[in-house]
């Protein structure tokens, strides 16, 4: 039977295809009858021996790059393993059931799970996360398979999961990965963001859909709308064609604004820059240094994931170098490490947290990494002669923060100075502008950078404390809530004040719907994720920044969240932008078909 769910469109586009199911609910776990009870266990056996052994690997490693303290988890882990309880448990059924040992396990560790769920109290759920962890790396080593991975699918197929983490993303399958769905997650997870860098039409936080989903089953998905359709009908499939083929109008619509490195000018002849979001390294190539004004974020953390080594200065440096001669004179604005939150680099095995969007995150955890931080101020200043580079630093608080952070510099320019290692020594550096607190002390904070970029994805999280990948608390997130209005206006006027620049870098940057208002605020400089570009284009070049403001001035007076939606929704409507350039673009082909026919 069809069943159509709704979930947060994080990825334009529509899709539809077969679902190959990710993570280890989906395995096969085989069931059949035995007789060796014995040769069952001493399997069992040999998997915890493996187990143990890894664990004890990961042990040092994280003593040797952490601490010891870090790497208390894996002792936890290790008693785990040496359970007797969960033994007798196996061994009791084992012997009563006479089924495979991988059928047991697996019928413990949702057993587990389904109690874990139930329960409140943080000490014992902690405990029973472990038994689940250790349980399912013993699983995985009886079924061989440690982790599925998303690196070679097949086939073209929709990815459906729990959750991915961005390090799952990170390595997907392009040419096959036609859509991904997952129960898990929100509008700003660096899953998301992935995505949308990748041009992977998704939807995230539908909930439920992967206890509807088998593999196999057609998957229709709408990216923007965030619909879900598992099992279509024809008829449902008829109609998400003829959608398919007004999304495919569309997008021919857009290739008519052209692409074009210069800022977008709005009617009235302002400027405004039009800045691409870096993920990772390979997005970095001529054909996006066409279409942007520059690299207004590089997430540079992606270069720390999924590998089993930190990277090397040079490695960074030849990432660096590449991003600053591919942009040429336009900036780079490279963003030092900003690790924890959604995103963790599993060689640093850094201990579980309870509220890691508010732990050791960033900057925090860069300042008490000497070591990790220095090499990459090094990689970042080196790197600093081979184009327009600039260095920004990811969720400052205030200002004693910044000035630890430039008292890190300038002892790396020191020590490459003694060493006569070239750099940029006027190099600009700005702050991020995504914790509340940043925001209140915005002029002072002003005083001691060059620049701001406001990370919206942040602000919006810790200014309305709604974590940015709980997909039960997602409807909560919003960009359009005055509160986070006048942190940007308040923010842009401490920069003009200091006579910096103020640009903005969080997804909302991307959305057209906010561009008008955005510019409105005084905003200087929109860096997005690079297929966005396009229709923020349009957006600033079909409007006056004096209409801008004044609408900006009308939002402003507003009170409600839905009112100032609704506004926004409605007015951007209006506009019919995408209308125009359709009206263009059908000009457009039809004086080419005129020439063809001459
Ligand atoms: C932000 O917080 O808005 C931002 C751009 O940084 P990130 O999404 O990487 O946290
Ligand atoms: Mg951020």
């Amino acid at each position: 039977m069809e069943i159509a769910l709704q979930g947060i469109g994080v990825s334009p586009g529509i899709a539809m295809g077969p679902a190959v199911t990710f993570g280890l609910h989906s395995l096969e776990i085989p069931e059949y009858e035995i007789t060796d009870t014995d040769a069952e266990l001493k399997r069992f056996e040999q998997a915890v021996e493996a187990v143990r052994q890894d664990l004890r690997r990961l042990k040092e490693r994280m003593a040797r790059e952490a601490g010891e303290r870090n790497a208390a988890i894996f002792d936890a882990h290790l008693m785990v393993l040496e359970d007797v309880v969960l033994r007798e448990d196996l061994e009791q059924r084992l012997v009563s059931e006479q089924y495979n040992v991988e059928y047991i396990l697996n019928d413990l560790i949702e057993r587990q799970g389904k109690i874990m769920e139930s329960v409140e109290d943080p000490t014992f759920r902690e405990r029973m996360q472990d038994i689940l962890d250790v349980g399912k790396r013993v699983l995985g080593k009886l079924l061989h398979t440690e982790l599925e991975s998303l690196e070679h699918l097949d086939h073209p197929s929709i990815i459906v999961a729990q959750d991915l983490s961005p390090s799952d993303t990170a390595k997907i399958d392009l040419a096959n990965a036609k859509g991904i769905i997952t129960d898990m997650s929100g509008p700003t997870s660096h899953t998301a963001i992935l995505a949308r860098a990748f041009a992977i039409p998704t939807v995230v936080g539908l909930k439920t859909a992967c206890t509807y989903v088998h593999p196999g089953d057609t998957i229709i998905l709408d990216g923007v709308k965030g619909d879900v359709v598992i099992r279509p009908t024809q008829d449902t499939i008829d109609k998400y064609l003829a959608a398919q083929r007004d999304e495919e109008r569309r997008r021919q619509a857009l290739l008519c604004i052209e692409e074009t490195s210069a800022p977008a000018r709005t009617t009235d002849g302002h400027e405004i820059d039009l800045l691409a979001n870096v993920e990772l390294p390979v997005e970095v190539t001529p054909d996006l240094a066409s279409k942007c004004g520059g690299v207004g974020l590089y997430r540079t953390e992606y270069l720390f994931l999924d590998r089993t080594s930190l990277p090397t200065e040079e490695e960074q440096y030849q990432a660096y170098s590449k991003a600053a001669e591919t942009l040429g004179d336009r900036p780079v604005i490279l963003r030092t490490l900003d690790l924890g939150g959604d995103k963790f680099a599993s060689h640093l095995q850094l201990a579980e947290e309870l509220n890691p969007q508010l732990g050791w995150r960033a900057i925090r955890f860069c300042l008490e990494r000497p070591d990790i931080f220095k090499a990459q101020l090094r990689a970042m200043l080196r790197a600093s002669v081979r184009g327009n580079v600039s260095i920004m630093f990811p969720l400052i608080s205030g200002v004693d923060e910044l000035l630890r952070v430039k008292a890190v510099v300038k002892e790396v320019c020191a020590d490459l100075e003694r060493r006569s290692v070239p750099f940029r020594r006027n190099i600009q550096m700005g702050s991020m502008i995504e914790v509340p607190s940043a925001v209140a002390v915005a002029d002072h904070l002003a005083q001691e950078c060059d620049f701001f970029s406001i990370g919206t994805n942040d602000l919006i999280q810790y200014s309305l404390a709604v974590d940015r990948v709980n997909e039960k608390i997602a409807h909560l997130y919003e960009p359009a809530h005055p509160a986070i209005l006048r942190m940007i206006k308040h923010t842009v006027k401490a920069a003009k004040r200091a006579g910096i620049p103020c640009g903005i870098c969080g997804e909302m940057a991307g959305d057209p719907v906010f561009t008008e208002v955005l510019m409105g605020l005084g905003l200087s400089s929109l860096s997005m994720s690079s297929i966005a570009i396009p229709e923020v284009r349009a957006e600033v070049e079909n409007t006056s920044l004096e209409d801008a403001r004044k609408l900006a001035d009308s939002v402003m007076e507003m009170h409600s969240v839905k009112e100032i939606r609704q506004f926004m929704q409605e007015h951007h409507e209006a506009q019919r932008t995408i209308e125009t350039c359709l009206e263009r673009y059908a000009a457009q082909s039809s004086s080419t078909e005129n020439v063809g026919m001459e």
